[in-house]
């Protein structure tokens, strides 16, 4: 196969990954089995790009194109485990970009429907996911804010960038008792955000601070432009 890694260095890949696992995600609390051994299973090197593979495992976030990153592992650890995913649920993602986190989520639940803005990063992020066997995630171009309501509701809802404030149409799409996880806060600091739907409307949690890229779209930040 065209690029294929030799056994060797898939086994230096996967030896590094059981070591993220352990090293920053058990370790700092993250119990959730299931959660773990996704992390465990998806290979993380082959979503991002090439100048980066060596350092795919390391604890923190990588470039991946068009100013966008791909989040620290410990964060997609702490945000898909928030979930609570028992394995039936269809979930939407908002910020697909390299399509990583959307393959941690296929492992979980039964469909992935997930939406990014940049046309590039879906049909790249598209592309690998087909490639890798992912065939329960649909990849979506598109603003994310408005949710995607032709497929909706959905039992569970992951944000992954910024938002000003919690997006309504997201709130709206989510299922009775459903979970929505997403970062709230300014474009430079962000808290995350766990709410469940009970009675039609978001309970709230703050589950720590973070830092993500900004959400942009009608319910997401405005570019400022410069001058
Ligand atoms: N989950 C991704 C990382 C996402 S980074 C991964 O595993 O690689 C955040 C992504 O959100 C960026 O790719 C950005 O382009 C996208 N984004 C920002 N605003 C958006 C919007 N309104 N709708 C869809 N995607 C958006």
């Amino acid at each position: 196969m065209d690029g294929a890694l030799d056994p060797g260095q898939s086994n230096i890949f996967a030896t590094l990954r059981a070591n993220m696992v352990e090293q920053q995600i058990r370790r700092r609390g993250i119990s959730d089995e299931r959660v773990l051994q996704a992390m465990e299973a998806v290979p993380r090197h082959e979503f991002v790009p090439e100048k980066w593979k060596a350092r795919a495992y390391e604890d923190e976030p990588l470039p991946i194109g068009d100013e966008q990153t791909i989040s620290q592992p410990y964060i997609v650890a702490l945000m898909v485990a928030a979930l609570h995913l028992k394995g039936a649920e269809r979930v939407l993602e908002i910020g697909t970009g390299c399509g990583y986190q959307a393959a941690v989520l296929s492992c979980l639940v039964n469909q992935v429907f997930t939406i990014e803005m940049r046309t590039g990063l879906a049909s790249g992020a598209g592309n690998r996911l087909r490639e890798h066997g992912y065939s329960n995630v649909n990849v979506y171009a598109g603003d994310g804010t408005l949710g995607l309501p032709a497929h909706a509701p959905f039992d569970a809802i992951i944000v992954a960038a910024a938002a000003p404030e919690i997006p309504s149409p997201l709130v709206e799409q989510l299922n009775e008792g459903g979970l929505l996880v997403v970062p709230v806060g300014s474009e430079l600091q962000q808290e995350l955000v766990v709410g469940v739907k009970k009675n039609g409307r978001l309970q709230i949690e703050r589950a720590g601070n973070c830092r993500f890229v900004p959400l942009r779209g009608v319910h997401g930040w405005k570019k400022v432009e410069a001058g």
